[in-house]
């Protein structure tokens, strides 16, 4: 298949967007997939309503059958189209965080099909605040269902040229928008059971929902790496976000993380191995490897966040035999920034100290 490619500024007038993403809007009312940007990352978008559509998402990103899609709606009043029985806790975050990046998972209407739930009873709606995803949305007048925009297991994409890399040929149009902005993935928090639980970290933390609604908790399927409890959300059970090669997450204070990553570097390149570094604004100067990537300060963690998928992506394209990266803990996007890494790391980490 030929993949047809625009490219839209997501600066320019709302009325502007709309025209020009017109044909990638007809794309998806006929029931085909089209790449499109958001706040977050690039999403896969089909049909949410229209299962050949949603099958086609699935073939495209060879995505387990059962890991459900995210529908993506343009105002919170559809919300009532798709969900059944919205409780109050779903009205009171879409208020506060919609147009926005966070996911909400309810009960299902009848009229969604299994396909986009991946079997569940339960759906995840999102309104993302992205102009062209707004418009492609309102102007192709569907629900789009839309996972990341990336094969299934790779970094997820935060620029039309990582879509090109794993979608060119699979689907009828990538839309380019220029880099997502948050970078990461939207935050899932379920709603179905009495106590609201977040699934997947994200950009909206969980002292911001705390905020506004006292009780919530974060699966603990998703902290540690030997846990025996399995994620609720069934795409956080599968690898993800891997680069080709090895990467390990070292722990500690900075010395020792620089003194710890030198020392495994330097074993390595002696053996011939092409050795990656994460590393920060601070401490880049300071390691000995063959591509090292500045990946951020470390007080500025909306910075490292944007960056992460591009920097795993770059060392497969440079070949890297090994990847070590330093640690990002904190209560806030660190957390989402951490699930990222470790998962990526399949959770192999060094302590420093
Ligand atoms: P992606 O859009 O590629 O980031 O994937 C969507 C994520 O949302 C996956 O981790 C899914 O498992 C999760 N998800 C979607 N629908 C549901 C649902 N009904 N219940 C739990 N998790 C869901
Ligand atoms: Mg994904």
């Amino acid at each position: 298949m030929d993949t047809g490619f625009i490219k839209i500024d997501p600066g320019l007038d709302y009325e502007k967007i709309c025209e020009q993403i017109e044909p990638a809007a007809r794309i998806i009312a006929e029931g085909g997939l089209v790449a499109f940007p958001t706040e977050t990352v690039y999403g896969l978008g089909a049909n949410a309503l229209n299962e050949d559509a949603a099958k086609k998402i699935y073939a495209a990103k060879g995505r387990p059958s059962d890991n459900p899609l995210i529908i993506h709606i343009a105002d919170i009043d559809s919300l009532y189209e798709i969900g059944k029985d919205v409780p109050d806790a779903a009205i009171k975050l879409a208020k506060a965080f919609w147009p926005g990046p966070l996911t909400m998972i309810v009960n299902k209407k009848d009229n969604i099909p299994y396909t986009t739930t991946g079997g569940l009873d339960t759906v995840a709606v999102r309104f993302p605040s992205h102009p062209v995803a707004r418009a492609l949305i309102q102007k192709s007048g569907c629900f789009i269902a839309a996972p990341s925009a990336n094969t299934s297991g790779r970094p997820s994409p935060t620029l039309a040229k990582h879509v090109t890399e794993d979608m060119n040929g699979k689907i009828e149009m990538i839309v380019d928008g220029g880099e997502c902005n948050i970078g990461l993935e939207s935050t899932i928090v379920d709603l179905t059971d009495s106590k609201p639980v977040i699934l997947r970290p994200g950009y909206i933390t969980l002292p911001m929902i705390k905020n506004l609604l006292s009780e919530c908790e974060v699966d603990p399927g998703i902290i540690a790496a030997d846990s025996l409890k399995k994620p609720k959300a069934p795409g956080m059970k599968y690898k993800h976000y891997a680069p080709k090669a090895e990467l390990t997450v070292v722990d500690g204070s900075e010395d020792a993380v620089v003194e710890t990553i030198n020392r495994l570097s330097d074993e390595l390149r002696k053996n011939g191995k092409k050795v990656g570094i994460i590393a920060t604004e601070s401490t880049i100067g300071r390691y000995r490897g063959d591509i090292l990537e500045n990946i951020g300060s470390r007080d500025d963690e909306e910075t490292i966040a944007r960056n992460l998928f591009a920097v795993l992506r770059d060392f497969d394209e440079k070949n890297v035999d090994r990847i070590f990266s330093e640690s990002f803990e904190s209560p806030n996007v660190g957390q989402a920034i951490m699930n990222r890494l470790l998962k990526a790391a399949g959770h192999k980490v060094i302590k420093a100290d």
